[in-house]
């Protein structure tokens, strides 16, 4: 019950796809399996984008992947998948997967407690795999061989009309998965596609089931969504359905509060800007600015009751981490670089003496200065300060040590 979609009509450039996507394909055909590119990487390729990442979709187990692919591994426990490598192309190959309701049928005691393990973990064939994607432009499967595409849900004429729509019934599908709601913003930002009308409907209704995804997940995918290069539009748009509660707890009142919008405002248009031009970004940073407002007001409690300012900035920083750690998991490996930022902070305040010369020469000076530059910018700080510790990073000799302000 697939259509075809020959090359003429798809038009796809056979060009943009990776080494590894070809190579992978014809491993597999050649082995005697069925093997397409699938998912994300065909409808950027529709849309004439270059895809980042290539999937495989093959009817061939892991091991017959990993048999067929000298340079291949297989990873995940609970569900299994291989990575072929070439260079340094990482190539993921699944399995096609079953429909979880034939699964839950068979286990049906066993998925109230571990729904979601079983669930994904049962082999299944292209009809099923198909089933059970998210969006009906997330399942089309293209054979770099013949050049063809086979098209499930009718995913073509929705991507040509410029439009996202869930397979099967939207409440249902976000009931399985919470986490396809923020997809559905995230894809519909990046891809410019607009999400059609019953798959969007649901989503306000549903927000709160947001809170049962462990928090690695939704750590996870807020960072996608982050780093989309259209962070901005994305947040707007979780705003809008109602989905920034609790997932950054309290980034609804960051951003109802003048100051903290337009901080977080310019933060992720920087980051957008940034993403756009292929630089990199860093998570840390990000995730410092948008937890910064919430910093300040912590920050503000401990001096109103007493403490001195460095001592209550270090209190505040880790009330904030602590908070949204329970929530949104964020990794150790970036909390302590979004504490050191924040930490500098107070730094930038000492302009007399020997402290400047010793703050340009801290690790994290570059960071902890941007994000000075964002406070400036956004109204939190005179702009002068920005521009001071600018001109005196740039400054020489005489001529820095004339910029010191009088010891006091
Ligand atoms: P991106 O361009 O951001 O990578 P993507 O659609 O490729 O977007 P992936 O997370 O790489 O996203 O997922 C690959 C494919 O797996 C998707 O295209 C979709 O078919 C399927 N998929 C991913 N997440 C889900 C989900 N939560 N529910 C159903 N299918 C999913
Ligand atoms: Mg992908």
């Amino acid at each position: 019950n697939a259509k075809r979609i020959l090359k003429k009509t798809h038009r796809i450039d056979r060009s943009l796809l990776s080494i590894g996507a070809i190579k992978t394909t014809e491993g597999l055909q050649k082995a005697g399996f069925e093997a397409y590119v699938v998912g994300g990487a065909v409808r950027d390729l529709l849309l004439k984008k270059r895809p980042k990442d290539f999937d495989i979709a093959t009817d061939a187990t892991p091991e017959e992947v990993n048999r067929v692919f000298r340079r291949s591994r297989i990873i995940g426990r609970r569900f299994r998948l291989v990575h072929v490598m070439y260079g340094d192309e990482t190539v993921e190959v699944s399995t096609f997967r079953g429909s979880h309701l034939a699964d839950s049928e068979q286990n049906d005691a066993k998925v109230a407690d571990s729904g979601r393990i079983l669930r994904d973990n049962v082999f299944g064939n292209q009809v099923e795999d198909a089933l059970r994607r998210d969006f009906t432009a997330n399942a089309l499967y293209y054979d770099p061989s013949n050049e063809e595409i086979l098209d499930f849900h009718d995913g073509v004429a929705d991507i040509q009309a410029g439009v996202l729509r869930m397979i099967g019934d939207p409440v249902t599908r976000y009931r399985e998965d919470p986490v396809r709601m923020l997809r559905a913003i995230r894809l519909s930002a990046k891809l410019g596609l607009k999400i059609e009308q019953a798959t969007e409907a649901p989503i306000p209704k549903l927000a709160d089931a947001l809170g049962d995804v462990p928090p690695s997940r939704l750590f996870d995918e807020m960072l996608k969504l982050f780093l989309s290069g259209h962070a901005l539009e994305s947040v707007n748009a979780l705003r809008h359905h109602g989905l920034h509660h609790g997932l950054l707890p309290m980034l609804d009142v960051v951003l109802e509060q003048p100051m903290g919008e337009r901080f977080v405002k310019l933060a992720l248009k920087n980051t957008d800007d940034r993403v756009l031009a292929e630089k990199p970004v860093s998570p840390s940073f990000l995730f410092a600015t948008l937890l910064w407002h919430e910093v300040l007001v912590a920050w503000k409690k401990y001096k109103d009751l007493g403490e001195n300012s460095i001592p209550a900035l270090h209190l505040a920083m880790n009330e904030i981490i602590d908070t949204q750690a329970e929530k949104l998991a964020i990794h150790k490996r970036f909390s302590v670089t979004m504490k050191e930022i924040w930490g500098l902070q107070v730094r930038f305040e000492q302009r007399a003496g020997k402290r400047p010369y010793s703050l340009l020469e801290h690790p994290r000076y570059r960071a902890a200065y941007d994000f000075l530059l964002l406070r400036c910018e956004s109204g939190e700080l005179p702009i002068e300060l920005g521009k001071w510790w600018t001109d005196f990073a740039s400054a020489e000799g005489e001529k820095r040590q004339a910029m010191l302000l009088p010891d006091t």
